[in-house]
């Protein structure tokens, strides 16, 4: 493209927020390899995903330039849209887009073919449905189970007791490949949060057990409590706020 109309004052916005992305992600990282050699573990082990759901394709090119190659998206048709406009991009063709939020069944064919990972399988019945709608394209999904681990009525997800029975179900299927768990932790209550993924991390060891597979995926921690979902044994963190928002502040 010739540097010209247009072109420039998006280019101008752009210089300053890809300087904070890519900053931003550098402490990012560090942060996740302290709280990764905090628990002993190493931080090769955690994947980063850049959650893009409240930022455009320019979000989503700033992301990659600073050097993020995973994405989530929590809406089925923005995911379709964004993962859309990157097949059409020689550069962004390759980026990894996971559905992470509630999916609906009559938007599963938006997701099929276009997300890397289902985070969100939260009931039998939903995971039948991909199941079958998978089965009829030819395809098999990787996916995790979100597990409503804290048990607050205003989270979806399985009841922890009901996940051993649920994974041989789905195992069952054949158009869903589970990969592990996913939660969502109380927000602003950090002992919980702990205890949340600690729940998570132990349902996934009785799991491995139970079916003799491997369940690599543990899915948690979010913007206000990364760290601590790495410390006990998150694989991939989904950083929304803290990735793209310069005004986002700890608490
Ligand atoms: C939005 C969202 C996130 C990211 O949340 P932040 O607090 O902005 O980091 C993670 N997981 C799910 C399921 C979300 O919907």
């Amino acid at each position: 493209m010739r540097w010209g109309e247009g072109m420039q004052d998006e280019a101008r916005v752009d210089v300053a927020y890809e300087r904070f992305v890519a900053a931003r992600r550098e402490e990012l990282l560090s942060r996740i390899a302290n709280a990764a050699a905090r628990a002993g573990r190493s931080a090769s082990e955690v994947t980063l995903l850049a959650v893009s759901k409240t930022v455009g394709m320019e979000g989503v090119r700033a992301a990659y330039a600073a050097g993020y190659r995973a994405f989530g998206e929590n809406r089925p048709q923005e995911l379709k849209r964004k993962v859309s406009a990157c097949r059409t991009d020689p550069v962004l063709a390759g980026l990894r887009f996971d559905m992470i939020g509630n999916l609906q069944k009559n938007k599963i064919n938006q997701v099929l073919g276009n997300a890397t990972l289902v985070h969100s399988v939260s009931s039998v019945v939903l995971a039948d449905a991909v199941s079958r709608r998978a089965l009829a394209r030819e395809l098999v999904v990787p996916c995790l189970l979100e597990v409503n681990v804290s048990g607050e009525a205003s989270k979806s997800g399985f009841v922890p007791s009901d996940v051993p029975q649920a994974v041989d179900q789905i195992m069952g299927m054949g158009g869903l490949a589970p990969l592990g768990l996913m939660t969502m932790a109380p927000a602003g209550d950090k002992n919980a949060a702990r205890a949340c993924f600690c729940g998570l991390r132990e349902l996934r060891e009785e799991l491995i057990v139970r079916t003799g597979k491997e369940l690599p995926v543990l899915s948690c921690g979010m913007s206000g409590d990364f760290e601590i979902a790495v410390e006990e044994g998150s694989t991939l963190v989904r950083l929304g706020r803290i990735v793209f928002d310069p005004t986002y502040e700890d608490v």
